[in-house]
């Protein structure tokens, strides 16, 4: 299959998940996962149709957001992966996006590192939802606290709620991590100022195995954004 085949296979199930859930399909966006494809794919992408490309490593990430330069204007850059300290600054300073804060370290030296004629870093915090066995991402009940937090800072925007469940082939599973970030979403927006609540609107979930049970968790008016490699790009070769 080619790109915009593969493509129009996504744009289909994303379809039927929504009919079957009763959503509406404009709430939910296509983030195109490029990582470790190469500046040519970003740009056969963008041909077809596609602005959101999410990047897992940085200095990758930035190699492609130079060489597709003349296309900077249309495509927003998503960091989505693990990040370390010393490596905020290269993400404040290329990408538009960022997915994955889990403390509040990072999230002030990336509002600190934000160029001032940037417009802010949108961010989302990465929730690690019941039975994830990885150790990124903050714990529910620390996420409240995050949020109000990073709501202060300047070079920051905080738009929502990030996470990478652990994989499974039980859609009941599935759907229990899901809507317990869309719940927490929830509780989390009350708890905001009326400024902060109006651009908190984004549920960063579901991949390529499970978005339709990210769809069928997704909230009215709110934006879900799945977040897509392989059925996109094709099968990764292990880095
Ligand atoms: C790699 C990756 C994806 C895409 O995964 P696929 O299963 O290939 O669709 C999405 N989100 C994150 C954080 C990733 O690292």
């Amino acid at each position: 299959m080619d790109f915009p085949a593969r493509l129009l296979d996504v744009q289909q199930r994303i379809d039927a998940a929504c009919r079957l859930h009763g959503k509406d399909p404009a709430t939910i966006h296509l983030l195109a996962v490029s990582k470790t494809f190469p500046a040519s794919a970003v740009k056969e992408a963008l041909a077809a149709g596609l602005h959101a490309f999410g990047e897992n490593y940085v200095q990758e990430g930035i190699e492609k957001i130079q060489q597709l330069m003349a296309h900077r204007q249309s495509i927003n850059w998503h960091f989505i992966g693990p990040l370390q300290s010393n490596k905020t600054k290269d993400v404040a300073e290329h990408f538009d996006w960022m997915h994955s804060i889990d403390r509040e370290k990072i999230a002030r030296r990336l509002s600190e590192q934000r160029p001032k004629g940037m417009p802010a870093l949108q961010v989302c915090l990465q929730i690690n939802v019941s039975g994830e066995s990885t150790k990124s991402g903050i714990n529910p009940s620390e996420a409240p606290a995050l949020a109000a937090a990073i709501a202060q800072l300047p070079g920051l925007c905080l738009r929502g709620l990030m996470a990478i469940p652990e994989p499974t082939e039980d859609v009941l599973i599935q759907r229990k991590s899901f809507s317990e970030l869309a719940q927490l979403f929830t509780s989390i927006r009350q708890q905001l100022s009326p400024d902060a609540q109006a651009n908190f609107n984004t549920l960063s979930m579901g991949m390529s195995a499970d978005l339709e049970s990210a769809i069928a968790e997704s909230l009215p008016q709110v934006t879900t954004m799945v977040r897509i490699g392989t059925a996109l790009f094709g099968q990764r070769t292990a880095k």
